[in-house]
């Protein structure tokens, strides 16, 4: 057996640990139990003088997803044949597991997609992707000219695994010529695992073919795919890998993609992020944007949902058609509650077929598919009658399924087995040969119970039992008090140490039948089982275009909810370069303010925005702190990225003219911990913005030139503006919140620049929040009101008022801030403001 086991071994990579099926158990022999056993928690034993730790068979799923975060990639050598003494058993490497390539539910998310990303740097220093999510059978590539492009769409698909050209990405770390696609080599590493495959993996041709066997197509022209087109490399290279891991092809892919990437709104990494539109600043989903607009029932439409809001489209009659069907929901309350409830049912159908087609099998899996698809002739109906589009719109979309739904059920019993091999899957009558072989089961049962009872009588032994165990069968068993009443004809078997047990004639030759029509039925069901499977799939390609459909539906119902519920309106959508928000207000923050807040709390105040490119093109947005402005420039960005997904919009009128990209400049950002420091940071996000913008983008700015000194600071911020204004007729929209009010001397100077303020009012020396944004420069920053709303020590409050009203009197110009410093610095203040620290410190004994 470890002969057999060092062939395994030999044939896999060092990072993957070999799961041995020893009987009920996964060993892991020498380093791989060494390296493994603490990442389980389990024990590390010894066989003869060779390390070893296992793990039950049952509890697999437990354990692999440690050993996958933890790194480790996962092969699972199964026992091929029913173990008989003294032989051998046949075994074989069943599968590999690594993050990139999990099937099993308990490994997914069921609400998010779970890609593997392959990439690759060709000679004119373009990077082409390749990315599938085995487990619902999406497959996709895209050329990317620009880092930027690549990571927005890096960062909204976060793969869970990367694959990379060996040679070449270790080159690419610290090939500066590379024009900026180097950092994200160097970046990848801390991110997610890679995985490196040789350079000759990626190559175009070797891809060609591997896709189109896949595919099944004698070539890809049909995809949009000219021969030997670069992309091909990393797209061949993702179906080697994956492949490889299945020990078998992926089943369920049936296209590959070609994105596009020029059709959607671009959202760059650090953006999602300042948005927090899949994640909040602290990693939580909740509280992001896709929590809050995130209505769908069904695991299929969370995924599109999220797939949306990675890639708004810039297409206005895809927005249109979207909107369409969100508005015929919103105008039928009762159908699509009605429609909810069918929704809830409806399981996750990629997923379930990805399984079916790689050989995971599972009886409960067809069951899912039978509840999903019972909804869709009463779900076709309703659609029906609340939809505008024509009938035959609808039956073509989602199908006919009454056919196999009848066959399912007439196949599958009511409660279904975990595995096929527990038994009792196909209905009772479905099948004549497999009726048969259990009846002859259950009569052996019967009869077995028959012969306790008559040999208890015969024998005069009463607590005579008639057991079964695998290693023995079924014996009969007599407790050592009884041994003298034991008839000859009975034959030991085995000893105890308070029984015998015994084996008759009869009983072998029972056993030797029961055990017959057990297997019998077991293969027989295992048979049927296959073929019902077989069936189901035929509907393969039919079935995944009935779930895209259904995850449309689930979204566009949930969009229709979430607008009734908070009040959206459907925004116009143009190619004007306007934007035009009436009353908007923030999605998330309005959401939040509602849930937290008391009869007393403001509920959101909304505020309208005028942008465009040719005319309002900047506004500069002054105001104190916690005012409000951050809210109100996310605002904006929000509800411009939801119009361009097809959802309806927090305001009661807006337009939107197409953007086609978003960027911000917001907060500190996350790269501190690389050494990257806040300046650093904010000047190359600055960078990018610059470099990148077109007068079709929104940018937002909150605050730039913070980190640095005042005067530098200013300077920064104003070329910036200047900048982005440009000598033109047009430029990027672009708001603009900051503190530095000499800012707003620039309103006039370019005749596209506009001021507003958010307005504050002061009473008895406190400062009031109104959260109204209006026209015009701030006069005051209140710095000094909002730092006692902080709680900073009286006296701290009061000496600040003391030089503020200094520096007031003084006259106080920016080319006078030094000379003022150490005035300042030596005039006495007249109370004692800094806390005595001793005394403090004293009082804590
Ligand atoms: P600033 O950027 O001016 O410092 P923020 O945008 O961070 O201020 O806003 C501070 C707080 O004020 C937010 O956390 C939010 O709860 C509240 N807020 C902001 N805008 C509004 C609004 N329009 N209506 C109600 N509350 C708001």
């Amino acid at each position: 057996m470890m002969e057999q086991y060092w062939e395994f071994r030999k044939s896999l990579p060092k990072d993957t640990a070999l799961l041995f099926r020893l009987g009920d158990f996964y060993e892991m022999f020498y380093d791989d139990a060494i390296e493994c056993a603490p990442i389980l928690g389990i024990t590390l034993t010894k066989r003869s003088s060779y390390p070893m730790a296992g793990i039950p068979y049952h509890a697999l799923s437990q354990y692999l997803p440690k050993l996958l975060s933890a790194g480790k990639k996962v092969a699972i050598c199964e026992q091929d044949e029913i173990p008989k003494a003294g032989k051998l058993v046949k075994r074989s490497i069943n599968r590999i597991l690594t993050p990139g390539t999990m099937l099993e539910d308990s490994q997914l998310d069921s609400r998010s997609g779970s890609f593997i990303m392959a990439f690759n740097i060709s000679k004119d220093y373009s990077l082409q992707a390749s990315w599938m999510d085995l487990s619902s059978g999406e497959f996709y590539c895209a050329d990317f000219s620009k880092p930027e492009n690549f990571l927005s769409v890096l960062s909204a698909l976060n793969p869970r695994e990367i694959l990379l050209p060996e040679c070449g990405s270790e080159k690419w770390k610290s090939d500066e010529t590379l024009m900026g696609w180097n950092a994200i080599f160097r970046s990848l590493a801390d991110l997610r695992p890679v995985s490196l495959l040789p350079d000759y993996r990626f190559a175009p041709d070797y891809g060609e073919n591997l896709v189109k066997e896949l595919l099944g197509v004698a070539n890809l022209s049909g995809f949009g795919f000219k021969a030997n087109e670069n992309v091909l490399g990393a797209a061949g290279a993702l179906v080697f890998y994956v492949s490889e891991n299945l020990r078998n092809k992926p089943q369920n892919i049936s296209f590959l993609r070609k994105i596009a990437t020029e059709k959607c709104l671009l959202i760059d990494a650090a953006t999602q992020r300042n948005l927090e539109i899949f994640r909040t600043s602290s990693g939580l989903k909740e509280g992001s944007l896709l929590d809050a607009i995130d209505r769908t029932l069904t695991p299929t439409g969370a995924r599109l949902l999220e797939s949306y809001l990675a890639s708004p489209t810039i297409e206005a009659e895809e927005i249109k058609r979207r909107q369409n069907i969100v508005w015929d929901f919103f105008n039928a309350p009762s159908e699509s509650a009605e429609l909810a409830e069918y929704l809830k049912n409806v399981r996750d159908i990629p997923r379930i077929l990805g399984r079916l087609q790689n050989r995971i099998r599972s009886p409960r899996e067809l069951g899912a598919l039978l509840s999903s698809i019972v909804q869709i002739e009463p779900i076709k109906k309703v659609l029906k009658a609340c939809l505008g589009c024509p009938e035959e719109k609808i039956e073509n979309a989602f199908g006919d399924y009454s056919g196999l739904a009848n066959y399912l059920s007439s196949a599958l019993s009511d409660e279904l087995p975990a595995k096929i091999q527990d038994g009792g899957a196909i209905r009772d009558g479905f099948d004549a040969e497999l009726d048969n072989l259990r009846l002859m089961s259950r009569d052996s049962k019967t009869w077995l119970a028959n012969l306790e009872r008559e040999e208890q009588i015969a024998t005069g032994i009463k607590n005579l039992r008639i057991k079964y165990n695998g290693a023995f069968g079924y014996f009969i068993e007599i407790t050592k008090s009884n041994l003298n009443l034991v008839p000859p004809h009975y034959i030991r078997r085995q000893t105890m140490t308070n029984a015998e047990r015994y084996t008759t004639e009869d009983l072998r030759k029972k056993e030797r039948e029961i055990l017959h029509s057990e297997v019998a039925a077991m293969e027989r069901e295992d048979a049927i089982f296959t073929e019902v499977t077989e069936n189901v799939l035929k509907y393969f390609s039919s079935l995944m275009k009935t779930s895209h459909a259904l995850a449309e539906i689930d979204v566009f119902r949930g969009w229709a909810e979430l607008a009734r519920d908070w009040d959206y309106c459907r925004p116009e959508i143009d190619e004007s370069g306007e934007i035009f928000i009436e009353d908007g207000r923030h999605p998330v923050v309005e959401q939040v303010l509602k849930k937290n807040g008391t009869s007393k709390t403001l509920a959101f105040v909304p505020n309208d925005t005028i942008l465009s490119s040719g005319e309002e093109q900047i506004a500069i947005i002054t105001g104190p702190n916690m005012a409000g402005k951050s809210t109100y420039i996310r605002q904006v960005a929000l509800i411009s990225l939801l119009a361009q997904t097809g959802c309806f919009v927090p305001a009661k009128s807006c337009k939107i003219g197409i953007l086609d990209r978003i960027f911000s400049r917001v907060g500190a950002s996350d790269e501190l911990s690389k050494g990257n420091s806040t300046f650093m940071v904010e000047m190359n996000e600055t960078a990018n913005i610059l470099n990148n913008a077109t007068s079709r983008s929104l940018i937002i700015l909150d605050e730039i030139g913070r980190g640095t000194s005042t005067y530098d600071g200013l300077s920064i911020a104003w070329g910036v503006v200047e900048y982005l204004h440009g000598k033109g007729n047009s430029g990027p929209k672009t708001l603009f919140a900051t503190h530095y009010h000499e800012l707003t001397r620039l309103e006039g100077a370019l005749p596209r620049l506009v001021n507003y303020r958010i307005a504050v009012k002061e009473w008895n020396d406190e400062i009031i929040f109104i959260r109204k944004i209006e026209k015009g420069a701030a006069d005051k920053s209140y710095g000094i009101q909002v730092a006692r709303l902080a709680g900073l020590p009286r006296e701290v409050i009061e000496r600040a008022k003391e030089i503020l009203s200094e520096l007031e009197a003084e006259g106080f110009t920016m080319r006078e801030h030094l000379a003022l410093e150490n005035k300042i610095k030596r005039k006495p203040s007249a109370r004692k403001p800094q806390p005595d620290w001793e005394s403090r410190q004293m009082s804590l004994f």
